[in-house]
């Protein structure tokens, strides 16, 4: 696996099986973005399969620390809210902060997963520190300007590559609509 691409690439974060992507593969631990990846950019909202994904996961034994590089009131309300530690103002791909965030829950990096919907900031992050990183795609297409010309970058090297769980999402689509 290239050091700038993800171990795994989800189209979001439910699509991640608990058991068999996360304990047996041998992590007990979870870093965690914000933006994006588990609250959308547009309407600030966690959307339900994340939120109910997340309990499931904490029900399962997993503990999450929250990374991410905002430094708006916005995320620590949110952590309060979900009743997770925090990180914020990262500063990704910088170590320092995912260095704070194991510490913060105990965590080894060989039992730590990373997950984000950045390949400059979560997956490299990760990848600096010998982590593995699961990358998501962004919930919402809207997203800071610096993010959106990131986005070429991860274009450049993720290339075609199909995120996991791409066709039950347009399946379950075409579900819905059928039954409306
Ligand atoms: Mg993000």
């Amino acid at each position: 696996m290239s050091f700038v691409e993800p171990e795994r690439y989800f189209s979001r974060i439910s699509m991640i099986d608990i058991q068999k992507d996360i304990v047996d593969a041998g992590f007990s631990h979870v870093l965690l973005d914000i933006d994006n990846t588990i609250l959308t950019r547009d309407t600030h909202e966690v959307p339900r399969d994340v939120s109910f994904w997340l309990s499931k996961a904490r029900g399962a034994g997993l503990t999450f620390c929250l990374v991410s590089n905002n430094w708006h009131e916005s995320v620590y309300e949110l952590a309060g809210r979900l009743d997770l530690p925090i990180v914020a103002k990262a500063v990704k791909p910088l170590p320092p902060a995912f260095l704070l965030a194991l510490k913060k829950i105990g965590a080894k990096r060989k039992d730590t997963v990373v997950i984000g919907d950045q390949l400059v900031t979560d997956v490299l992050g990760a990848h600096f520190l010998g982590m593995t990183a699961y990358m998501l795609q962004p919930l919402v297409e809207q997203d800071l300007k610096h993010t959106l010309l990131l986005r070429n970058v991860e274009r450049a090297f993720m290339g075609d590559r199909e995120p996991e769980g791409a066709s039950c999402e347009i399946s379950e689509t075409t579900q819905t609509k059928t039954a409306n």
